[in-house]
This record gives C-alpha cells, structure tokens and sequence, in this order.
C-alpha cells in the first residue's frame, strides 16, 4: 500500500504529493485524510494523505519508498472534500496546498516538528555516572532537546560527547498540542439491596457518604461528576473516596468537552410568523433546499427587516432533509445575543468557532462536528471549514465584511470558499446584508445570485431619522466641541428621559490623512482619486497606490484657511468631554483598551444592558449586531473619516458603516434619532446613508469604480516584496514586473514597482506591483509561472514576496 502524502513544508518546491510505503500494521488506521508522521529528508514532518493506491510504479520504486511513521488519529481530520478544496485554494490563492489544508484544521492539530534526546539501548544505570541529564533520561528515555538545555544549561555542551560514545542519540519528533479535558465521575459499584444494605452500613456521622449513596440510589445507572457533587450537594471529595475505599463507588476519568457555554440556558424564543415578505423571501430559498441542488442568494434586507429569522428558519428546514447548515457570521458581531438566538432554536445540535475561545475549547467544538455530534455550525471566517460531510446550506450574515478575507497565508475570502462548497455539495448558499458588497451586488444584478431584497422593517417600525450636521459651521459658529450643537442637544434630551444612546467615533484612517477645518477640504492623488496619506517625518503626502507626493502646504489651496493639518482623536478624549460636559453621565466605552480580556465585551454589553450606562461609546466593535430596545439615539463623530482612506472602498465603507450605526436605534418600540456630524455633508456616501438609500449609493460609486477602474470593473492582485536591502527589493520586483508584462492581456494594467505605502516594516523595505485586470482566464497559472521564475531569481537574495489575490488591505 502506498500513501501519497503532502508534507509541512511550506514552500513551493515541496508543494506536491511525496509517496510513503504504508507498513501493514498501519494499513487498517490509515486513511485519505489522515494526519501522518513521514520522514522527509532528516527530519521526521507532519503530512496529510492526499490518496491512497494499492500499489505504486512496480516494485523497484516502491521498494526504495520510505515507511509512513504514524498515523495521528483514528478518524481523519480532513474530509477527502477538503482536501481537493485545498488543492483548489492553493492554485487560487497562490500557496502551498499544505498551508491551505492546515488552514482547516484547529491550531492544536497543526504539528511541531522538534529535535529530540534519546536514550539508546547502551544507557544503563551504571553508565549515567554523575551526570544528572543522564539520569533523567534514563529514568524518562526520551525528552525535547529545547527542554534539556532549559534543565540541564551545564550539561548540554556535553550532549554531542553523549552521542558520540553512543549512550543518546537525537531524533526529530512532531508533536501536536492536543489536550483533552478530564472531569472525575462518580458510579456505584452496588445496586438494589446491596445498595441498601451499604448505606445502612453506613455510621451517623458519615453524613456526606450516605448522602451520596443515596443520590446515587435514586438515579440509579447514573454518575455524578464530583465537582457537582462537591458544588450543589455539599459532599467532598474526600467522603466520596472513602466511599471508594470502601469498595462502593467506582471514581473514573472521564474525558468531557470544554463549552464555555455549558451552564448556561437559554431560553425558548418561539417563531415568529412571518410577515409578507419574509415568507416571500422564504418561499423561494426553502425550494432550493427542497430540491437539494446549487443555488445562490443574496438577502439585501434593511437593518430589522426580520433577516436572521429568515437564516434560523432556513437552516431549520435544512436539518429537516437531514443535511448540514454552516452559519458565518463576522467576528465582531459573534456576540452572545447572537449565540443565545442559535442555541435557543438549536439546543445541542449546534457548535460555536470564534477567536475567544481557547484553543483547547476551539478543538472540542471542532470535535463534535468532524464526530457529526452537531449539525450547526455558527462562527466567524473559518467555521466555512467545517468539517461536515453534508452541507446542505452556507449562510453568510453581513456578506460586506471585510473580516471573512483572510490577511495571511492562505489570502482566501470565506465567501468564494463559500460558493465552491455549495456548489460542490449541491448546497444553497445565502448571504444577507443591509449594505451588500459592491461586487456582490453587481454580480445579483447580474444574475449570477438570485437577489432577494427585504426593503422594509418588520412591524412598520419607522428607520430612524437622520440628522446630518455639518462641523464646518460648528467652527464658523464658534464651536470648537467635538460635540455639535444637535448632539449636545439630544444627549442632553436622553439624559432628562432616562433613554440609552450609542455613541460611536469612527477611527478608521484617523490622523492619517490632512483636511482643512475650515472649509472640509482634504487633500487626493492627481491620478488615484483617493487621498493622499500624510507622512509626518518629511511633512508630505503621498498617493499610497502610485507613489504621487506633495510637501503638505500651510494653507488651504481651497479656502487660504490655515487650520490645514492631519486630524485625530480618540474614544478616551470622546469620554473625557462628555464627563466635562454632562457632569454626572454614565459612559460605558468599549475599545481595544477596555475589552482586550477575555469576556470583558459580554460584560460591558451585560452592563449596557442592564441599564447601568446611559451611553454606549465605542469604535467599529459597537457598529454591528447589537440589539439594545432601550437606545433610542445613536450619534457619529467625524463620520468621513473613513472616507478619506487611503483605499478605494473608502466610500462603500463608510455608507456601510453609517447604516449599520443607525441601524442601532429605534429598532424597537421607541424610535430612533441618529446623529451624523461631518465636514462632507455634501458627500453621495452620506447623502444616501441618510436617506437609506443603497440603490442611489451603488449607482453612484459604480460610476466613481468605472472611471477609476477599480472592482467590479477590474479586478485586482497585489503582489508585495520586502527585503532588508532597499536595491534588492527593487530589484527583485522589477524582476516579476518584466517576466509578466509581456505574457498579460494588452487591456491588463501593470501599476508599479512602487514603495508600499508603508515603505519599511521591522527594517525590510517593501515594494509593490499591483495588476489591474479584466479577463486574465490563465492568471493562475501565470502567477504560478511567475513564482516559480523568481524562486529561481531568489536563491541568493531571499526576498520575501507575497501575492494577494483580490486584496482588501492595500498597505
Ligand atoms: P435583521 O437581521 O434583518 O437586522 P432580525 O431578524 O434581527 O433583523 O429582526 C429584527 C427584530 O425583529 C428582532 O428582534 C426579531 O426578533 C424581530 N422579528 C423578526 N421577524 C419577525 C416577525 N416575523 N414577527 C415579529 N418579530 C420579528
Ligand atoms: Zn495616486
Ligand atoms: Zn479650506
């Protein structure tokens, strides 16, 4: 039997399948999709079993084979349709197929390859003399190298005389991180009227013995954990041992998952009946499931127009045909509410995967789906791995969010893994936003996803009235607040009414870019149309994607003002002012800074919740997914500065996230207020935020994305370098620019070489070459080509690149 394996060697050379004999005692464990341990060269590696064959190319070959080690675990943790998902992404997304499949799989699982000591046959009692390492191994016969040299700092320099008189030698070992958690339970050995018989046996004072036989009597059959026993009974764990001793009770390890959610419950939250057009909506995505073949939607519904009761009930009727339902949500809006909503409709069947959790936790999760102990799967980005063997729908919540795109090796976006699942699986595939992806939108338009749109919200409730305050009058009226007068006047208002109000400081992009205070104007690239980045060591600004730079100038070439400058501030100012200003307020801020420990953000919504906060102040994290009936009043500092990033989204990102902020209040019985203050007033993204307007906002900025000839008009691959000599980087990416220009479409527009915007990072210079394209049917194999040329070029220069296919972050 021969096992072809793909190893942990992530770089392109090694990025193809290496075969391994399969010794027969492995032969029953082994499997496609096994982790295995392979020698490879010296070293011992993790791989994968990407196919198995009875047979290899005759026996010549196979007989110079080396043996496969081990096999890791007894059911394989990638499914064989993740891993031609892999192979898919690593020929999408520029990588090694390994780093795609490890990728799949929880952090505990990927291995470690590490240098070991071992005792060798000749290392007996007499032999360790008075050397205490050698004593250790003797006892222990094997321990990590790194360990060795931390216990024993004397006598690891005389490790290599060890070996050479033959008493150790060094072995490379993989060792995963897998922990399993273990919980004590208690079981009686007795039943009946030996049961009976012991508890009577038993002396008056041993109270807490005889309280736990007798529980163990009513439930017969049962066992009890000792920590509950300890916990809601009052019995120690040293009566329960006696107990043991005794030879009544039985005292086992038993292994136990880790649920960060296990003692807590939730509550019923009945279905809803649907209004008109949620059964509309509805109508159409349950027949796509019926019929259990591909199809796609986009759910373009107004923030509270009923679309998470649309995914609960779509992933119901799913489980109903006895398949399987992912549900991705982005990070930032995995909240506890959203949880409690899953749990609450699907008890036990449904597993959790966000970043909070412990890796340990993460594991256990994955546990239950790759075990098919859950048929749900709620979590962020990654949860579209899921290991299930029969996706009968993908839900993709807040489908805009530029979290499911990953920023590191593998450069995937959960969405286009998405539609390979579903496709693959004969699956529906459902995304829903309030504020779709341009080129989601464009594609539904298109046809390529049915759209579904859900303008309304449910119960009549009004959209919140939106008030647009223009700072630059705030200036020119004397008031230099960060506070405009209408805001000031509201919070005030919601103070007097006891209501709540979400105060929200966008801080994407600040102190980044130059306006002028007095008259709003900021400062953009000649040839970018995006603004220019202020660079405060030489005072310049400079167009992040093609190099333009000017020196910043003192005065406003708009208006002559000189309150020209870079602009800044932050959610502890925002605090301080409001404290200053309403002596008495009760802020609650959530920042980076308030919730970097674990389960602070639960607490502080608990607490907003709960009403022990008037105002709700924060950044991005507040934007999303909250649902608080008491917030009437939600209010914008400086809502363009996002519009001045460097980054042709800038404008889809702010319409964005002002819908999602306004979305916050009035959603229940009150009605809501939202504040915008802005020096750009007159600005399409925030005119058609205010009149929740998204057809006007996509018509508008597909006009600005065709003139500038950015997505979806064009597409985009960003293909960075970085070495610590500025010469060789340059040299190194106008080697990939001349080896491309002349094999891509005469319509493909090569933008560079060019320093990064952010032109030195840990003192490697970085420098860029983006390509702008409309039909590259061959890129793949392009880039390929293009890679392979310059690891060729590499050798000696080892200049780091990095190719971003589709890329969000331009920096
Ligand atoms: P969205 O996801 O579009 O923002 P939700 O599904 O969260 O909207 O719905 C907004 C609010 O309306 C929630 O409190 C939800 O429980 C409630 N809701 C949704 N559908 C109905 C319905 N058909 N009848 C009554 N209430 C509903
Ligand atoms: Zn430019
Ligand atoms: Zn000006």
């Amino acid at each position: 039997m021969i096992a072809q394996v793909i190893v942990d060697v992530p770089v392109n050379r090694t990025n193809r399948p290496f075969d391994y004999k399969v010794p027969s005692w492995l032969s029953p464990l082994i499997r496609v999709g096994s982790r295995v341990i392979v020698p490879f060269g010296p070293r011992k590696l993790q791989g994968y079993v990407i196919g198995i064959a009875e047979q290899g190319e005759g026996e010549i070959t196979s007989s110079r084979l080396r043996d496969v080690e081990q096999v890791l675990d007894d059911t394989p943790p990638l499914t064989p349709e993740l891993l031609e998902l892999g192979e898919w992404m690593s020929r999408q997304y520029l990588c090694p197929w390994v780093t795609a499949v490890q990728a799949m799989i929880p952090a505990v699982l990927k291995g470690k390859s590490e240098k070991w000591l071992v005792a060798t046959a000749a290392l007996e009692r007499e032999a360790c003399g008075n050397s205490g390492l050698l004593w250790e191994l003797f006892r222990k016969r094997q321990m990590p190298l790194a360990e060795v040299e931390k216990q024993f700092p004397d006598e690891y320099l005389l490790v290599p005389g060890f070996i050479s008189s033959g008493l150790v030698a060094t072995e490379y070992q993989v060792t995963d991180r897998i922990t399993r958690k273990q919980q004590s339970f208690v079981r009686s050995l007795l039943s009946g009227p030996e049961l009976a018989e012991a508890i009577r046996s038993l002396p008056a004072r041993a109270e807490q013995m005889k309280r736990a036989l007798e529980l163990l009597q009513m439930h017969e059959g049962q066992s009890f954990s000792i920590q509950m026993l300890q916990t809601e009974y009052g019995i120690s764990r040293a009566s329960l041992k006696s107990l043991e001793k005794k030879g009544f009770v039985s005292i086992e390890q038993v292994e136990v998952y880790r649920d960060p959610y296990a003692n807590r419950r939730f509550a019923d939250k009945p279905k809803p009946d649907f209004t008109p057009l949620q059964q509309q909506v509805l109508a159409s995505i349950l027949q796509s499931i019926k019929m259990g073949t591909y199809a796609s939607y986009l759910l373009h519904g107004v923030t509270g127009s009923g679309k998470t009761e649309v995914y609960l009930e779509a992933i119901e009727q799913t489980l109903a045909k006895g398949r399987e339902a992912i549900f991705l949500v982005p990070e930032i809006s995995l909240t506890p509410q959203m949880v409690e909503r899953f749990k609450a409709r699907f008890g036990a069947d449904v597993a959790v995967l966000h970043s909070a959790l412990s890796q340990g936790e993460r594991y256990d999760e994955w546990r239950k789906i790759i075990r098919n102990e859950v048929k749900v799967v709620v979590g962020a980005r990654s949860a579209i791995f899921a290991p299930f063997r029969n996706v009968g729908l993908i839900v993709i919540d807040e489908e805009h969010e530029s979290s499911y795109k990953q920023e590191e090796t593998p450069r995937y976006h959960a969405r286009e893994v998405a539609l390979w699942r579903a496709k693959k699986n004969d699956a529906v595939l459902l995304m829903g936003s309030a504020t779709p992806a341009l080129e989601t939108y464009a594609l539904a338009t298109r046809g390529r996803y049915e759209l579904l749109e859900m303008p309304e919200r449910v119960g009549n409730r009004p959209m919140p009235q939106v008030h647009v305050v223009d700072m630059r009058e705030e200036l020119h009226a004397e008031n230099r607040s960060m506070f405009s007068r209408k805001l000031h006047e509201m919070i005030a208002d919601r103070l007097e009414k006891g209501e709540q109000m979400v105060i929200f400081l966008n801080r994407r992009g600040f102190s980044t870019f130059v306006m002028c205070r007095s008259c709003g104007y900021t400062m953009r690239c000649i040839h970018c149309d995006i603004s220019l980045t202020y660079h405060k060591t030489n005072h310049t600004a400079r167009c992040h994607y093609c190099g333009y730079t000017i020196v910043q100038p003192a005065h406003c070439p708009e208006c002559q003002s000189e309150h020209i400058r870079f602009f800044g501030t932050g959610t502890q100012k925002v605090e301080a002012e409001l404290a200053k200003l309403f002596p008495g307020i009760r802020v609650i801020r959530m920042d980076v800074d308030t919730t970097s420990r674990k389960g602070t953000h639960e607490e502080l919504l608990n607490k907003f919740r709960n009403g022990q906060g008037d105002v709700l102040l924060g950044t991005q994290m507040i934007a999303k997914g909250l649902d608080f009936p008491r917030v009437t009043l939600a209010g914008i500092i400086a809502a363009d500065s996002s519009l001045h990033l460097p980054d042709f989204r800038a404008a889809e990102k702010t319409f964005q996230l002002l819908t999602q902020v306004g979305g916050r209040a009035g959603r229940h019985e009150l009605a809501g207020d939202v504040v915008i203050q802005t020096y750009a007033p007159e600005h399409y993204s925030i005119v058609h935020a205010t009149r929740h307007d998204y057809p006007a906002f996509y018509r508008d900025e597909m006009l600005q994305r065709r003139r500038t000839g950015y997505p979806p008009y064009f597409r985009l691959v960003l293909i960075t370098f970085s070495h610590e000599d500025l010469p060789v980087v340059i040299r190194g990416a106008h080697m990939l620019a001349d080896f491309l220009r002349p094999r891509l479409a005469r319509t493909t527009i090569v933008l560079g070489p060019v320093a990064s915007p952010i032109a030195r990072v840990k003192d490697r210079f970085r420098f860029q070459i983006m390509l702008k394209y409309r039909d590259e049917p061959q890129l793949s194999d392009l880039l390929a080509q293009a890679t392979a040329a310059f690891e060729e070029w590499n050798k000696q220069q080892k200049v780091l690149m990095t190719i971003d296919v589709d890329p969000y972050v331009l920096l």
